[in-house]
């Protein structure tokens, strides 16, 4: 029998195996103490078969990986049962983070990324699937940040290399419509407020596609703009009732989130029809506003093309100035009535026609262009970034206060 070291009691070398009740003990020959309980050697492979103990199975790490495999994979199948998916998408979703886990990039990742993962294997899922899952509602479900979550979902886009086709904008606006309040008659809401689902959901789309063509969808949250477009629509439905109703009490009424944005949103797209209603003689006599011009949504909608393409000049066909980069906002007379605004503008996302900021200049001036790094640099330059003796007290002076 190897020497087990000492006794701690009385010191003596003396230790013997014995059996006690199936589990093996260490006893002391000559005092009777009991040294240690249960296994005797660290590892099952150990005593058998005398190799050497991997440092990973020492220290546990490939069974953290293992257990942390199978942690992950359950709350991404827990996750597809709560989000009701499809049998396949599960599938898709594991083998997913199956590769990602196995990537070395996602080995060291906080536990908390390490969970987001899951949910961005969901969501890449849904995505390609196009399944209208938006990263705010899987973000809730996780009690995650979107930022953190986006820059997780970034890099597991980028180290698999997976590509993650845009979130389809109908889908979006059957689901985002299937709980609407205001289809099912609770009591609570006045009769002339309750609308069809079938009805409703179609000019949603219709406007939510005019919203696209029209430049108002791209690089935008959806959400504000379906939120925006299904209060349109509804209004238009019914107008004479429903033209008093805010967006914010509509959103209250059928029960949906009213996403800032969503405002902004409204004005853009009621601005689009009233630009497509100067193009109709009848309606141009009405002088419609932003209010009246809701009631022919109908109308407008149904010669959609056509309107829009007289509404807005073509690009390059527009005049002089009013579309230049370099002259900043773009003419007052845009701001002006509807019915006065006779000069057609090129279609353009807000952004261009409305910049916030000074434009960026397209090319550096010629100064800049002609200075080449090599020219001298006189001492009286470089001297006025140092203190001089007057300053340098002073800072002392300040400093000694903290
Ligand atoms: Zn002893």
């Amino acid at each position: 029998m190897a020497a087990r070291g000492r006794c701690p009691e009385c010191g003596s070398e003396a230790l013997v195996e014995d059996s006690h009740y199936a589990q093996q003990q260490l006893v002391c020959a000559s005092c009777g103490c009991v040294v240690s309980e249960g296994l005797l050697t660290t590892t099952y492979t150990e005593e058998e078969q005398l190799r050497e103990v991997a440092y990973s199975q020492s220290t546990g790490q490939k069974e953290q990986l293992s257990r942390c495999l199978q942690r992950g994979i359950r709350r991404v199948q827990d996750l597809c049962k709560v989000l009701q998916l499809p049998g396949a998408f599960e599938e898709t979703s594991v083998s997913y983070f199956q590769r990602a886990l196995q990537h070395p990039r996602f080995h060291l990742l906080s536990l908390e990324k390490k969970e987001l993962l899951g949910g961005c294997c969901v969501f890449v899922t849904c995505r390609q699937h196009n399944w209208p899952l938006t990263m705010g509602t899987i973000c809730s479900l996780l009690y995650a940040k979107q930022e953190l979550f986006a820059g997780v979902f970034l890099s597991l886009q980028k180290e698999l290399g997976l590509s993650v086709p845009a979130l389809s904008l109908a889908d979006l606006v059957k689901t985002h419509l299937n709980g609407f309040r205001l289809c099912q008659r609770p009591a609570d809401v006045p009769a002339p407020f309750v609308e069809d689902k079938e009805q409703l959901v179609t000019r949603t789309l219709q406007l939510v596609e005019l919203a696209g063509e029209t430049w108002l969808v791209t690089g935008r949250h959806p959400l504000p703009i379906v939120t925006a477009a299904a209060f349109l629509a509804w209004q238009s439905l019914r107008p004479c009732p429903r033209l008093s109703c805010s967006l914010a009490r509509f959103c209250q009424l059928a029960d949906l989130d009213l996403p800032p944005p969503a405002r902004l949103r409204l004005s853009e797209l009621l601005d689009v029809l009233l630009r497509m209603a100067s193009q109709l003689a009848w309606l141009r006599v009405f002088r419609l506003d932003k209010k009246s011009v809701v009631k022919h949504v109908g109308d407008l909608l149904q010669h959609r093309i056509f309107l829009l393409r007289n509404a807005f000049c073509q690009e390059g066909e527009e005049e002089r100035g009013e579309a230049d980069p370099g002259q900043g906002p773009p003419p007052a007379q845009q701001k002006g009535h509807p019915s006065e605004r006779s000069g057609r503008r090129p279609l353009l996302p807000p952004c261009l026609l409305k910049p916030r900021k000074r434009l960026r200049t397209a090319a550096p001036s010629a100064w800049e262009a002609a200075v080449t790094g090599d020219e001298p640099i006189s001492d009286g330059e470089i001297e006025q970034y140092l203190r001089s003796p007057e300053e340098i007290r002073a800072f002392r002076r300040a400093k000694a206060w903290q």
